[in-house]
């Protein structure tokens, strides 16, 4: 439809903001938020969110109020706005008298078309009092996740959003780049009054960046190899402890490149010596801890290689993010192993944080071992995470190589089958003991051994049905239970695997020992 109206946006956009076309994803939410429909945009950072408002805001009649945590960032934006031609304020703590007198200047004479305010003028007295004069047209909320009591952006002041929403009666337009299910569920409850804002959830993609996993065999080696093969370009090793990014950087620089570390432990002054070093010089090495990366800035870093399993998929995709920001190819390399698993594991349980919240956090780091345990393009697993569909991208280590495959569909049977038998109430390790015929008190006292699923995968080592569950996640036939700690449930996917309607493949080289050990009795 609309082609005029598609016209007359191309027009607006190469005029007021000088682009010649839209970027994935955008034109879609511009035009819904015109039509003053509420919206939730999910862009990762830098992908052009606040187009998805400012331009709206022009075609709209009346303010639009932009919330935004930020001061520097809105007056980044008004300075370029009033640039461009737009008449714009900010309203915030760091105005000068005049700057605030002009504001109020062109909201009277009603020229003004967006009024960026920081949260917290939105308690001060007289706020919702002025926004009612006005005439908003509607709300945009920029950094939506800050309502999230969950995330560590957490600002009080942006619960009053959803009232002042309720008040005004207007649309709100909200953006974020964080994904995750949750977060988005409160956003929707907090900002929407829990009602169903459209969503848009696009551009995740990076396709200069080649993925690639490996098991963790032997990580030094694994890593010289990597940084070896791209002697003389920008790189990050992130590493799971500060003493590593030490021993690390010195091994690095032992053959021949140039490194360092960085991690929370340096002092600050020194941490900034490898920044600027790193900006400036072509060809440095950092290993660094996850404290590095905040504030990066550098166009050209051509790779990132994990020395160990990030903490969640959240994590890895934003650390090998900070590769190929100029579009140029860039190459990635995330090992992982049992050790790391376990390791990630227990920092969440032992983390202060709300059983739910740690529940949560697990289904992350299950999400990321999907990945690293993937059978078919890394890109779809990972972008299918994010709710952003795709095809095999091509570029990828499992499209380079695609994985040898058995037939795993009567393991994965017995799987479902004893989740099933046990009410989907237990974790991998309970329905493992059972599926091995392992008597633990756990499993006699609920009475598990006299299921008929008892010990029925015997010709499995419990390492082998651990590879298994983990590879079931990664195909998404199984997920943490989210409101039960620990438990895993069957998806709609399993069904027909569950009825015989269709077979499952699994990675041959996690399960390869099983087939040779499988008994030739049965
Ligand atoms: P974020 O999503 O992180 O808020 P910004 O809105 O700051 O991202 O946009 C990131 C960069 O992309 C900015 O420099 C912006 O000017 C640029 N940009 C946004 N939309 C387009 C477009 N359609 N074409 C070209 N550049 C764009
Ligand atoms: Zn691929």
């Amino acid at each position: 439809m609309a082609d005029e109206a598609g016209e007359q946006l191309d027009a607006l956009l190469a005029r007021v903001f000088g682009f010649n076309a839209f970027r994935p994803g955008q034109r879609e939410i511009v035009e819904a938020v015109i039509a003053g429909r509420d919206t939730l945009a999910i862009m990762p950072t830098g992908g052009g969110k606040s187009l998805c408002f400012q331009l709206p805001a022009l075609c709209r009649d009346g303010v639009t109020v932009v919330i935004s945590p930020l001061i520097a960032l809105m007056r980044d934006q008004v300075r370029s706005l009033r640039e461009a031609g737009v008449v714009a304020g900010a309203l915030t703590s760091g105005n000068t008298d005049e700057e605030t007198e002009a504001v109020f200047q062109a909201l009277d004479d009603g020229s003004l078309k967006l009024l960026y305010l920081a949260p917290e003028r939105l308690a001060a007295t007289g706020t919702q009092a002025m926004l009612r004069r006005i005439g908003v047209s509607m709300i945009a909320v920029d950094e939506a996740h800050c309502v999230s009591q969950w995330g560590h952006d957490f600002r009080p002041d942006y619960l009053r959003i959803g009232e002042l929403r309720a008040e005004l009666g207007v649309p709100v337009a909200a953006f974020t780049a964080t994904a995750d299910a949750e977060t988005r569920a409160e956003i929707v409850t907090r900002l929407f009054g829990g009602g169903t804002p459209d969503s848009f959830l696009r551009g995740f993609d990076r396709p200069n960046i080649h993925l690639a996993f490996a098991p963790k065999n032997s990580p030094r080696r694994q890593i010289m190899e990597f940084a070896a093969a791209r002697r003389g370009q920008s790189g990050i090793v992130y590493c799971g402890t500060r003493a590593k990014t030490e021993s690390l950087a010195r091994a690095l620089e032992a053959d021949g490149h140039l490194a360092c570390a960085y991690h929370g432990g340096m002092a600050a002054e020194d941490r900034r010596l490898v920044e600027t070093r790193f900006q400036r010089d072509d060809g440095l090495i950092v290993v660094a801890t996850v404290a590095f990366g905040m504030g990066i800035d550098k166009p050209d870093i051509r790779w990132v290689a994990h020395a160990d399993l990030p903490k969640s998929i959240e994590a890895y995709y934003q650390e090998i993010g900070r590769a190929g920001r100029d579009g140029a190819p860039a190459e990635t390399l995330t090992l992982f192993g049992a050790d790391d698993i376990r390791f990630r594991r227990t920092q969440i349980d032992e983390s202060p944080a709300p059983s739910d919240r740690r529940s949560a956090d697990h289904g992350r780091l299950n999400a990321l071992l999907g990945l690293a345990e993937a059978h078919a393009c890394r890109r779809k697993t990972l972008l299918g995470y994010f709710g952003e569909e795709s095809s095999a991208c091509g570029h990828c280590d499992l499209c380079d190589r695609p994985p040898e495959l058995i037939d795993g569909t009567d393991a994965v049977r017995k799987a479902l089958s004893a989740a099933l038998r046990t009410e989907e109430r237990f974790g991998a390790g309970h329905l493992i003991d059972i599926l091995t015929g392992t008597a633990t008190d756990k499993v006699r006292e609920r009475g598990h051994d006299g299921l008929p699923t008892f010990g029925v995968g015997r010709e499995f080592s419990k390492s082998q049905w651990q590879a298994l569950f983990r590879q079931m996640m990664g195909l998404d036939l199984m997920r943490p239970d989210p409101e039960r700690y620990g438990a895993l449930r069957m998806t709609e996917a399993a069904r027909p695997v569950l009825k015989g309607e269709q077979s499952v493949t699994l990675r041959k080289d996690a399960m390869a020992r099983t087939a040779e050990r499988r008994p030739a009795v049965k």
